[in-house]
């Protein structure tokens, strides 16, 4: 049954990935949609219980006609899952970017924004909820260890050991708080201020008693760390022997290293060849 499921899981993966790619014209490279693929297997694996029990998927929330402290209107936005049992309601968001340590390092976020949608469904919806959750469903790196060791048993150990949902408690108090921070963001978005943190913050452990400072834990996967200065800086004050041209030199290899730009440019070309309309040629060579 569970093989079956797995195969349709696939199955299902593999058509929404085409949908995706032909609707934006847009592809990954293998290694990231194998990735995918494992993340979404493994979440069924591990939160099957959850998973067969969604009542409502991908439940749309809005909160329209918002201010932000300069007056400016804004709308938010969330989708949720639903688990209804019995007279037991349990809302979950489910996070594919994050794994768990990564997603209890940035809590307080999550209950804000868990907070807010609970408003939105009780309050606007007039719906009962007794629970909040996030599934964070990026494998943990123990996880993505034991994945690598191929081997079934310490796989299925380290899958059990897994915990991707965590709980968010109900604190109704942290609505009015979080819509004036989303409104503040909207202000520095529309007045164009995307000055980073200061270096401080990225030395800065990323949640009180963890070692991984922010700079690592966040940073290392930011697009734009290499031309960010807070980022330089922190790989200036953070790496014995470091030096402003040894960065620009890391900046440089690692991104020559990168084999995923050059698969990332081959997925696209090939997405962009096989969709691309006949042109003059095409019609003399009768390939169309
Ligand atoms: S590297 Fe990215 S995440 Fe880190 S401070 Fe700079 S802009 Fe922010």
């Amino acid at each position: 049954m569970t093989q079956s499921m797995e195969d349709f899981i696939t199955d299902a993966f593999e058509q929404n990935y085409e949908r995706i790619r032909l609707e934006t014209g847009r592809a990954v490279t293998p290694n990231i949609k194998e990735a995918a693929r494992e993340q979404v297997l493994l979440y069924y694996r591990r939160m099957r219980d959850v998973a067969d029990g969604v009542t409502d998927t991908e439940v749309k929330l809005t909160l329209p006609e918002q201010r932000t402290p300069q007056q400016r209107k804004f709308t938010l936005e969330g989708v949720v899952d639903i688990v209804r049992e019995g007279d037991r309601t349990t809302m979950y968001d489910v996070k594919t970017h994050l794994d768990a340590d990564a997603a209890a390092g940035q809590l307080d976020q999550y209950v804000q924004q868990l907070n807010l949608y609970a408003h939105i469904w009780q309050g606007l919806r007039g719906e009962a909820l007794d629970e909040t959750a996030i599934i964070a469903t990026r494998p943990t790196r123990e996880l993505r260890q034991a994945l690598r060791s191929g081997d079934d048993r310490v796989i299925d150990a380290a899958i059990l050991k897994w915990r991707p949902c965590l709980n968010i408690p109900l604190d109704e108090h942290a609505v009015e708080d979080t819509v004036q921070r989303f409104g503040t963001v909207v202000d520095r978005i529309e007045e164009r201020h995307f000055m980073p943190p200061a270096v401080e913050k990225l030395k800065a452990p990323i949640r009180p008693g963890a070692r991984q400072p922010f700079g690592t834990a966040v940073c290392a996967n930011c697009d734009v760390r290499f031309t960010c200065d807070s980022y330089r800086q922190f790989r200036l004050q953070t790496t014995p022997g470091m030096n402003p041209e040894r960065v620009l030199q890391d900046a440089m290899n690692e991104y020559a290293a990168s084999s995923e730009q050059g698969q990332w440019v081959d997925a696209n070309m090939e997405t962009l060849n096989r969709d691309r309309l006949p042109d003059a040629e095409d019609i003399d060579r009768g390939d169309v």
